[in-house]
C-alpha cells in the first residue's frame, strides 16, 4: 500500500506558518496583508472557492475585500475596479476568480492585474519570468503540488517527470516547475500517443486532465508518486461525490506515495494562495521574504 499525502494537514501546517509571519509583520511593520477577490457571477462551484479563500485570509490574520459583480457586468467596470485595487496601498494581492462570462476578456482581464500584485501566477510577466527560470509569481496549484513533493522525495533533480495536462494554470507552469527542479519532463495531452506507456515512465505522474479516474493502475510505475490534481463530481449511488483523475483505489496497490481526492492538492491551492498574498505584500514593502 502507499504513503497517502495528506494536503489537508501540509496545508494547515502552512497556514499556521502564514498566520505567524502575519503576525509579525503586523506587529513589528504596521502592515496587513490585503487580498482582494473578485467574482463575477453566481456559480456555485466559484461561490465556495472564494468564500473558502476570504475565509481562510482572515483566519490568517489578512484583510479580505471581497467583490461580488452581476453576471451582466461590461468588461469596462470590471477593468476599472481592477484598476483601482492596483493603486490601494491596502490591497496586495488581486484574484479574479475564473472563468468569466462571454462578454469579458479573460486575457485582457488577467493582463490588468498588476503583475506584482497577481497572486495567482497567470500575468504574462510572471508566466513569463518563471518559464525562463526567474523569479515570478507561480500559480498556486503547482506550487501546492511542488511543496507535497518535496515534503515527499526531497531532491527533485533527475527524476522522470510526465505532466498529464497542459493547460495555462496547472500543467505548463507545472512543467517548468518541475524543470527547474531539475527533473526530466514530458507533457501529456490528448492527442499524445500511447498515453499509458509515457505514464509508465514516471518516477513523478501529475494528473491534471479533469477526467474521473482516466489513470489506471497499470498505468504507473510501481513506486512512483502519483500528485492527482483533478476535481470531477460524479454521481454515484444518487450521489455527488468528488473524484481525482486518478483512480484511486488501483493507484494506491502499486504507486510510492498519493494525494487522495478530496484532501489533496485543493486545501494547499489555498494555502498557496495565502503565501503569495504574504510575498506579493513582503515585496511590495522591500520586506525579506522567509524562505
Ligand atoms: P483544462 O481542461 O484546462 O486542461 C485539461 C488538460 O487535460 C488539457 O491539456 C487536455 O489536453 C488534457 N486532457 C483532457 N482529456 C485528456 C485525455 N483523455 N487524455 C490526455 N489528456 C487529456 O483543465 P485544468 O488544467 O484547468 O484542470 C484539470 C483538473 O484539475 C480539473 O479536474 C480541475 O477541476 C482540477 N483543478 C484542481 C485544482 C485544485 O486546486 N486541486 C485547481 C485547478 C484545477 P488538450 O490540451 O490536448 O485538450
Amino acid at each position: 500500500m502507499s504513503i497517502l499525502i495528506d494536503g489537508k494537514a501540509h496545508a494547515a501546517r502552512l497556514r499556521e506558518e502564514i498566520g505567524r509571519q502575519v503576525g509579525r509583520l503586523r506587529q513589528h511593520d504596521l502592515i496587513t496583508p490585503g487580498l482582494a477577490v473578485i467574482l463575477v457571477g453566481e456559480d456555485p462551484a466559484s461561490q465556495v472557492y472564494v468564500r473558502n479563500k476570504a475565509t481562510q485570509a482572515r483566519e490568517a490574520g489578512m484583510s479580505s475585500f471581497e467583490y461580488r459583480l452581476a453576471d451582466s457586468v461590461p468588461q469596462i467596470q470590471l477593468l476599472d475596479l481592477i484598476e483601482r485595487l492596483n493603486c490601494d496601498p491596502e490591497v496586495h494581492g488581486i484574484l479574479v476568480q475564473l472563468p468569466l462570462p462571454p462578454q469579458v476578456d479573460e486575457a485582457r482581464v488577467i493582463q490588468a492585474i498588476c503583475p506584482a500584485k497577481d497572486i495567482d501566477g497567470f500575468h504574462p510577466i510572471n508566466v513569463g519570468n518563471i518559464a525562463t527560470g526567474g523569479y515570478g509569481m507561480v500559480p498556486c496549484t503547482p506550487l501546492g503540488c511542488l511543496t507535497l513533493l518535496k515534503f515527499q522525495l526531497g531532491d527533485l533533480s533527475g527524476k522522470r517527470a510526465v505532466v498529464l495536462g497542459r493547460s495555462n494554470i496547472v500543467g505548463k507552469p507545472m512543467a517548468s516547475l518541475l524543470l527547474k527542479e531539475h527533473c526530466t519532463v514530458t507533457v501529456a495531452h490528448s492527442r499524445t500517443r500511447q498515453l499509458e506507456e509515457v505514464c509508465r515512465q514516471a518516477d513523478i505522474l501529475v494528473a491534471a486532465v479533469g477526467r474521473p479516474c482516466l489513470v489506471k493502475e497499470d498505468w504507473i510505475k510501481p513506486g512512483a508518486t502519483v500528485i492527482d490534481v483533478g476535481i470531477n463530481r460524479i454521481e454515484a449511488d444518487g450521489r455527488t461525490r468528488l473524484v481525482g483523475d486518478v483512480d484511486f483505489e488501483g493507484a494506491r496497490k502499486v504507486a510510492g506515495a498519493l494525494t487522495p481526492v478530496p484532501g489533496g492538492v485543493g486545501p494547499m491551492t489555498i494555502a498557496c494562495l495565502l503565501l503569495n498574498t504574504l510575498e506579493a505584500t513582503c515585496r511590495q514593502h522591500d520586506i525579506p521574504f522567509p524562505d
